[in-house]
C-alpha cells in the first residue's frame, strides 16, 4: 500500500503532538512530509529528526531556523499545497490558520481541521473554496468528530437536530461574584481535557461552545435552530444527533484527541489501533447532563447572536475574542472582560460583509483594534 503524505501545521501544539504520536503509529498509511511551528524550534527539530519531512517551516520571524528550514508565515501555505501532501492537519490557534485551510482546500487537499476559528471567521468563503477546489474539510474537534462519525453515511436532510455536548468548563459550578474575580491559573485548569492556553480560556467562557455551534452549522450545513448545547461535566459523550425518526445517536469515548485524529485522516474508513484510549463503561457508573446556565456565561450567547447575525459578525466575534483572550492571559484584563468585549466589538463592527477573504481580515482587524483601544492598549 503506498503511503499518504500529510502535513501537520502547528505540530508543536497540543493538537499537533497528539496528531504525530498517532501518526507514528501508523507509518503503513501516512507519512508525515511537512511540519511548521511558531516558534518551538527545540521540539520541532526533535519532530523532524524523528519523522524526517521533506518540509520544515517556522513561521515567528527572529526564531532561528535550521539547515533547509522555511521561515515566515508564508511557511503554512507552502506546506499546505506541497506535491508531496494530500491530507493537512491544521492544528493551528485562531485565525492566523486562515490562509493555509483556503489554500489546501482550493489545491483538492484534504483538511483535517481542528483550527475552528478559520470555519468561523469565514465560513461560506472556506466552503465556497473547498468546492470550487474540491477539497475536503474533516472535523478533529471532538464534537464534530462524534457527529460525523454517527452521521455515517446519512445526510444533513436526515438530522432533525444536533446536540453538542460541553464540559462546562472549570467554572461550571461557580456564581457571577466568583466569576468576576476568577484568575488566569483558574480559568486554565479545565476539567476534562488537556489543551493549548487559548482554548482553555475558550472553554472556561463557553466562547469555545460558540465557535463549535457556528464551526457545526458550515460543516454539516444546518440551520441554528438546529444545533443545540448541553452541559455533560464527564466528557465522555461527544455530542448527539437525532434524525428525523427521532432516533438519537451518540459517539462516546474516553476524552482523548487521539480518535478525532485519527478518524479525520482514515473517514470514512475505520483503521485498527490497539493502542487507542479504550472505553469501560463500568468506571463511569454515571453521566450525567445538565442545561448551560447561559446568563452567567454571556460569551456563548454572543457568539450564538454572530452566527446568526452572519456576514462579517462571526469573524468579529472571533477576533475580539482571540485579541480578549490575549489580554486576559496577559494579565491586562479580568475574566468577565472577555465576553464584555465581544459584546462591544460586535455592537461596534459587527456590520458589514463576510464573503471575501478581504472582508474577513478587514473586520478581524477592526475588532481587534476596538478591543485594544476599549481598554486603552
Ligand atoms: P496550542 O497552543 O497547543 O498549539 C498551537 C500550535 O499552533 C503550535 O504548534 C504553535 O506553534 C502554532 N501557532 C500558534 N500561533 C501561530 C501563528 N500565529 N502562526 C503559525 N503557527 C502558530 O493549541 P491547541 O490546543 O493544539 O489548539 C489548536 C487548535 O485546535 C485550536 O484552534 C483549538 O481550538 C483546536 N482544538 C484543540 C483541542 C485540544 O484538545 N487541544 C481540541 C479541539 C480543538
Ligand atoms: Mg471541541
Amino acid at each position: 500500500m503506498s503511503t499518504r503524505g500529510v502535513a501537520v501545521l502547528g505540530s508543536t501544539g497540543s493538537v499537533g503532538t497528539t496528531a504525530l504520536r498517532v501518526l507514528a503509529r501508523h507509518r503503513d498509511r501516512f507519512r508525515v512530509a511537512a511540519l511548521t511551528a511558531f516558534s518551538n524550534t527545540e521540539l520541532l527539530e526533535t519532530q523532524a529528526l524523528e519523522f524526517a519531512p521533506s518540509f520544515v517551516g517556522i513561521c515567528a520571524n527572529g526564531a532561528t531556523p535550521h539547515h533547509g528550514w522555511t521561515e515566515g508565515t508564508q511557511c503554512l501555505v507552502e506546506a499546505a499545497t506541497r506535491g508531496d501532501v494530500s491530507i493537512v492537519i491544521n492544528a493551528i490557534v485562531g485565525a492566523a490558520g486562515l490562509d493555509a485551510t483556503l489554500a489546501a482546500v482550493a489545491a483538492g487537499k484534504r483538511v483535517a481541521l481542528a483550527n475552528k476559528e478559520t470555519l468561523v471567521m469565514a465560513g461560506a468563503l472556506v466552503a465556497e473554496t473547498c468546492r470550487r477546489g474540491g477539497g475536503e474539510l474533516i472535523p478533529v474537534d471532538s464534537e464534530h468528530s462524534a457527529i460525523l462519525q454517527c452521521m455515517a453515511g446519512r445526510t444533513s436532510a436526515d438530522v432533525r437536530r444536533l446536540v453538542l455536548t460541553a464540559s462546562g468548563g472549570p467554572f461550571r459550578e461557580w456564581m457571577p461574584d466568583r466569576l468576576a474575580m476568577a484568575t488566569i491559573a483558574d480559568a486554565l485548569q479545565h476539567p476534562t481535557w488537556r489543551m493549548g492556553r487559548k482554548i482553555s480560556i475558550d472553554s472556561a467562557t463557553l466562547a469555545n461552545k460558540a465557535l463549535e455551534v457556528i464551526e457545526a452549522h458550515f460543516l454539516f450545513g444546518l440551520s441554528y435552530d438546529q444545533i443545540e448545547v448541553v452541559v455533560h461535566p464527564q466528557s465522555i459523550v461527544h455530542s448527539f444527533v437525532e434524525f428525523v425518526d427521532g432516533s438519537v445517536l451518540a459517539q462516546m469515548g474516553t476524552p482523548s484527541m487521539e480518535l478525532p485524529v485519527l478518524y479525520a485522516l482514515t473517514h470514512p474508513e475505520r483503521v485498527a489501533d490497539d493502542a487507542m484510549p479504550r472505553f469501560d463503561p463500568g468506571v463511569w457508573p454515571e453521566l450525567s447532563f445538565e442545561r448551560v446556565r447561559t446568563e452567567d456565561f454571556p460569551a456563548l450567547a454572543l457568539g450564538l447572536a454572530a452566527g446568526r447575525r452572519g456576514g462579517a459578525a462571526p469573524a468579529v466575534f472571533n477576533a475580539a475574542n482571540e485579541q480578549a483572550v490575549s489580554l486576559f492571559l496577559a494579565n491586562r484584563i479580568r475574566f468577565m472582560d472577555i465576553a464584555r468585549a465581544i459584546e462591544s466589538a460586535l455592537a461596534h463592527c459587527g456590520d458589514g460583509p463576510g464573503d471575501t477573504r478581504a472582508a474577513v481580515l478587514a473586520a478581524d482587524g477592526a475588532a481587534r483594534q476596538h478591543v485594544l483601544e476599549m481598554f486603552a492598549c
